[in-house]
């Protein structure tokens, strides 16, 4: 492995990789950004989205790239107004649209890119060679970039945000235009230098899947708010009911759980999706079996049912704004 490993950041005791509180971002009379407040401590967070929600905006409001019009976002500590050449110094960022110079290969494309960032000559040629064959463009690096197909362009792309051995990677839509087989390397890379090589990463896209493969912390951000954030594994877990089987009367117990304010749903094969009224994430299994107990129909199956992410989004979209 080419890229060295980072030192993971005490997420406990550190300031946030990221914070952003009350941040509001306006194009004209657009307002692309109403009010975000998130925290992130490390690990590897998905910035999930329909486009236009804001997610680019976003990132380049807290790189320091763009000035808020309201509120105040931070990168480990420093103050995206005020400190964006020191963020920028600690973080890779991967933009959307290519930012190639025409004429420079590959190699010296990176390299270029090492040296904005800070590294001396030598180290940048030495850190580009590394890190253009950790993304798999080894045979490619001598070529002009604006020959490069589009899978090869993402590459390079991400080969120039890590050059420097950032402690955060910002990635934004990452896999945009890639073909399924370009998709899936990218975000193996991606996901490895999240779980194995301890760097944070911020991988915005609208895409479910990617945030799947690589994310265990979403932000939900819908026209310029977020609307939902957390571990993934917690929030399907918190949205979820379980999923029962009765002994005896299904809809005697269906009734009685209806009774007691909680929703019920039926799979239309003899089980039933029992979930907290509130969505509050309170219901246990005891009290599913004390229940059944108490109907006089006693559960013979209890198992937590885990909402996907797609239903997750739907559902955070679907939602007032908080
Ligand atoms: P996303 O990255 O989620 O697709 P963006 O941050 O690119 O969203 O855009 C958020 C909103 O701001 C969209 O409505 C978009 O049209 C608008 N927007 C983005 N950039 C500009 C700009 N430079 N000028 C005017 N409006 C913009």
């Amino acid at each position: 492995m080419s890229v060295p490993e980072t030192t993971t950041l005490d997420r406990a005791a550190g300031p946030p990789v990221l914070a952003a509180r009350g941040l509001v971002v306006r194009y004209g009379r657009k307002e692309a950004l109403k009010g975000v407040d998130v925290s992130f401590h490390g690990g590897s967070l998905g910035l999930l989205g329909p486009n236009g929600a804001g997610k680019s905006t976003f990132l380049r409001a807290i790189l320091g790239l763009l000035k808020p019009d309201r509120g105040s976002a931070a990168v480990l500590g420093f103050d995206s107004a005020r400190a964006g050449l020191q963020i920028r110094a600690q973080s890779g960022y991967m933009p959307e649209s290519d930012c190639h110079v025409p004429g420079l290969s590959g190699v010296e494309f990176t390299a270029y890119c090492g040296r904005i960032s800070g590294l001396g000559g030598a180290d940048a040629r030495r850190r580009a060679h590394e890190v253009l064959v950790y993304v798999g463009l080894q045979e490619e690096r001598y070529r002009k970039v604006e020959e490069y197909s589009r899978g090869m362009r993402q590459k390079v792309k991400l080969a120039a945000a890590l050059v420097h051995d950032p402690a955060v990677l910002f990635l934004d839509e990452p896999t945009s235009g890639l073909d399924p087989q370009a998709r899936q390397e990218t975000l193996e890379l991606i996901r490895d230098l999240a779980h194995n090589k301890g760097m944070h990463v911020v991988l915005s896209s609208h895409l479910l899947k990617d945030v799947e493969t690589v994310c265990d912390e979403v932000i939900v951000l819908a026209e310029g708010q977020a609307r939902t954030s957390g571990r993934i594994d917690a929030l399907k877990r918190m949205a979820s009911g379980f999923v029962v089987r009765v002994d005896g009367e299904v809809e005697r117990f269906a009734r009685s759980a209806q009774e007691a304010g909680l929703t019920v749903e039926r799979d239309g094969r003899g089980a039933l999706l029992v979930q907290d009224g509130g969505g509050a994430g309170a219901l246990t299994a005891r009290a599913l079996f004390a229940l059944g107990r108490a109907a006089g129909t006693p559960l013979r199956h209890v198992v937590p049912a885990e909402e996907s992410l797609e239903d997750l989004f739907l559902r955070a979209l679907a939602q007032e704004p908080r």
